[in-house]
């Protein structure tokens, strides 16, 4: 299947009253209990808000409550639309961007673009990756001004991530506050199920992980140019990752302050973790508001 074109999302989305039915059928439905008077009932469109009422007992049901779109005077359309736009970009797209093309200020574009990043992330969800007979690679990397030689120096104001990827499976991503043993241990464990095989690089903190669950492998010989460890391992898969969210950053947004990387990574991870199945994207996140729920 293919990814929904921006005719089809006009088709399906022909108006800001198709978006909003649209949210009351995905969260309610026709035949929804009323929480007032407990019965199946028929939903009235309201009129004069945006709104649907009980047949029985007039209670309101106001869709966008609770949902990224509620206090927004941006019309619906545009939210739906600024959605579809952050699952057909491969690079992510930026405040600006927004701003041009539905014609918002920046402030308001701005605002979208970190409410849909976060709804991105709640929908993703944290499910631990790995598990037995699982390979997960895992990484850390750095963001912020030149940073010369990773080993052993301050952090000096830079942001780290740490990045767990399965082979042919998900990523997940954290913002850490430095690259300790204890914050290294505690995020593996947080993210990846035991009696994995993990492979990690050289780096003194991923020590010991093998005394925590985990089959460690260290990849740490340089072949060919690459760092491989002794069976062939090897954490490509992450660094290949960080190299496209690093480039997306550069060439989308040109920088990214360290407190918001975290919201940027997990907008990539989001659309990595769909990359078999990319067309599942608009929908799931038009239909799915795990936010409400916590
Ligand atoms: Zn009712």
């Amino acid at each position: 299947m293919k990814q929904t074109n921006v005719r089809q999302f006009f088709q399906k989305f022909p108006t800001d009253e198709a978006c909003l039915e649209h949210l009351f059928n995905v969260r309610f439905g026709q035949g929804h209990v009323c929480p007032k008077c407990e019965r199946e009932a028929k939903w009235y469109r309201l009129t004069n808000e945006q709104a649907f009422a009980c047949q029985w007992c007039g209670h309101h049901i106001h869709p966008m409550v609770g949902s990224i779109f509620e206090k927004s005077r941006t019309p619906l359309q545009l939210w739906f639309y600024a959605i579809f736009l952050f699952t057909t970009s491969k690079h992510g797209v930026s405040g600006k961007e927004l701003q041009r093309q539905l014609g918002v200020t920046y402030k308001t574009a701005w605002r979208m673009a970190r409410l849909i990043r976060e709804h991105m992330a709640a929908v993703d969800g944290d499910e631990p990756i790995g598990g037995e007979g699982k390979v997960v690679e895992v990484d850390e990397t750095y963001y912020g001004k030149t940073v010369k030689g990773r080993r052993g120096r301050s952090l000096d104001g830079k942001a780290v991530l740490v990045g767990m990827v399965e082979r042919d499976g998900r990523v997940i991503t954290k913002a850490i506050p430095d690259i300790k043993a204890v914050t290294l241990h505690e995020a593996v464990e947080q993210s990846v199920a035991k009696g994995t095989e993990l492979h990690a690089d050289q780096l003194n903190s991923y020590n010991h992980l093998d005394q925590k669950g985990y089959d460690l492998k260290r990849v740490n010989k340089l072949r060919d140019g690459w760092y491989v460890g002794p069976a062939g391992e090897t954490v490509n898969a992450i660094e290949n990752f960080w190299r496209h969210l690093k480039c997306s950053i550069e060439g989308t947004h040109t920088s990214v302050s360290p407190k918001y990387l975290e919201r940027y990574a997990k907008e990539f991870e989001y659309r990595f973790n769909r990359r078999m199945r990319p067309e599942m994207m608009l929908d799931e996140l038009l239909s799915r508001f795990p936010e409400l729920d916590a």
